[in-house]
């Protein structure tokens, strides 16, 4: 019998849409009605082991067709790959997916066509991780410090950080690995809530949940911010006064302001003691971010969520512009480029709390923030992972939380992968939950 090289048959693309909107979860001042939603996708393979690699990129609803095309414009540089090859591996197609001469010019490296790049990339992780039997925090936790180097794309921040550098972090971040995973997988990483503080909420629904969260553990909530200052200024009080000055209350703008504005109405909340001022002004503007940090000290400045690549994140930590980085994990190029943005985080001494919620982000970022516990930083010191508590039923491993934690994945892969029912229920527009709803709305416009 002649060993077959098992290789990659099938990119099977998926665009998952969750009615989010009717019930104003996710509201906030620049996303008034988000539908949560997935441009998803399965690696199949014909090794015969029944593994698949699962990835997604996370839209908020229209355009996620859009995203779904950017992911199936990857698919000849994919399928046919020899599989192990590609696991061992996944820097390689990273490089090859970033360097196709024609999709190039979408970006460079920014945009739908990366975050297509991100989900495909996102995938093969998930596969390679399933492959090793292993979560991929501890895939990565476990990997080789050269080997980690390797799968990590220098060009356009070696002026901040070399692979010299890198290798030399990767290396002292393993001293105590064996404690840290122990106390990680004993008591998970610290996490922080979003549920309450959505700008559509009630202030009794506010109340309600803020309580609720820290009755629950967690030692920090996030409010929404942005849309009108004096209704911030009651639902900051309104929060304050139900969680007491203990618990850390940060604010999200979400891109709302300009520059100047950020920074008086950031001051005007200063009385209410928030932690951190979350994406104040535009993601693309680092010096902007700079003198917002310079205007609000010490309240914090953080932002990554839509930061488009590493590039960007090298000057916003050049520049000093931020105090806190939100890395996501499907937003830039895929675990390869989270593995630069961690490594720069590391070099300039920032923290990283990273942004999740969405669908699936949660169960996602999990397993970066623990790989940077367990072998890089080596600390959970002022360092938190958002968590919001939707839609992770969808998932086949869904994110566990236990008093403000979150608790470590055991299984096998990136914790990607949703149930298949899910996917058929919502699936746009033929699934059967969307058919049903077009069919309940041409009944009434009828
Ligand atoms: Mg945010």
């Amino acid at each position: 019998m002649s060993a077959k090289t098992a290789r990659i048959t099938a990119v099977e693309t998926y665009d998952i849409r969750f009615p989010t909107s009717r019930e104003l979860d996710g509201s906030d001042a620049m996303n008034p009605d988000p539908d949560y939603s997935a441009a998803y996708l399965v690696l199949r393979t014909d090794a015969g082991d029944g593994l698949e690699g699962h990835g997604f990129a996370f839209t908020i609803g229209r355009g996620n067709d859009v995203q779904v095309a950017a992911i199936e414009a990857l698919r000849e540089h994919i399928v046919g790959r020899p599989v192990d090859q590609l696991c061992a591996d996944p820097g390689t197609l990273n490089r090859d997916l970033i360097g196709d001469s024609q999709l190039r010019w979408l970006g460079p490296e920014k945009g739908v066509m990366h975050m297509a790049i991100g989900a495909v990339v996102n995938a093969v992780w998930d596969l390679a991780a399933k492959r090793a039997r292993k979560p991929l925090w501890q895939l990565l936790a476990e990997g080789d410090p050269a080997w980690l180097v390797s799968q990590v794309d220098f060009r356009y921040i070696a002026d901040a950080l070399t692979p010299e550098e890198a290798l030399d972090l990767l290396r002292r971040g393993r001293a105590g690995g064996e404690e840290r995973t122990a106390a990680l997988l004993e008591r998970g990483y610290p996490a922080y809530t979003t549920s309450p503080g959505w700008l559509g909420y009630s202030d009794d629904k506010l109340t309600r949940l803020a309580r609720e969260a820290v009755a629950e553990g967690f030692t920090q909530i996030k409010l929404k911010v942005g849309a009108d200052l004096q209704d911030d200024i009651r639902r900051c009080r309104t929060a304050r006064a139900a969680v007491g000055p203990d618990i850390r209350i940060a604010i999200d703008a979400n891109q709302r302001w300009n520059v100047d504005e950020a920074v008086e109405w950031t001051r005007a909340l200063a009385e209410f003691d928030p932690y951190w001022i979350e994406e104040p002004t535009s993601p693309d503007d680092i010096l902007g971010h700079a003198a917002v940090r310079k205007g609000v000290a010490p309240i914090k400045v953080a932002t990554g969520e839509h930061v488009q690549n590493r590039i960007i994140f090298k000057q916003l930590l050049q520049a000093g512009a931020i105090d806190v980085l939100q890395l996501d994990a499907a937003r830039v190029g895929g675990v390869n480029e989270n593995l630069a943005i961690l490594l720069l985080a590391a070099k300039f001494g920032v923290p990283v709390c990273p942004h999740a919620g969405g669908v699936g982000l949660c169960e996602l970022v999990q397993h970066l923030s623990m790989f940077d516990y367990v072998a890089l930083s080596g600390t959970t010191e002022n360092r938190v992972i958002e968590f919001v508590d939707h839609l992770h039923e969808h998932f086949v491993t869904p994110t566990v939380i236990q008093d403000g934690h979150y608790a470590a994945p055991t299984a096998p892969g990136f914790s990607a992968q949703m149930h298949h029912d899910s996917i058929a229920t919502y699936s746009y527009p033929h699934g059967t939950f969307w058919a049903a709803d077009t069919a309940t709305t041409k009944a009434v416009t009828a």
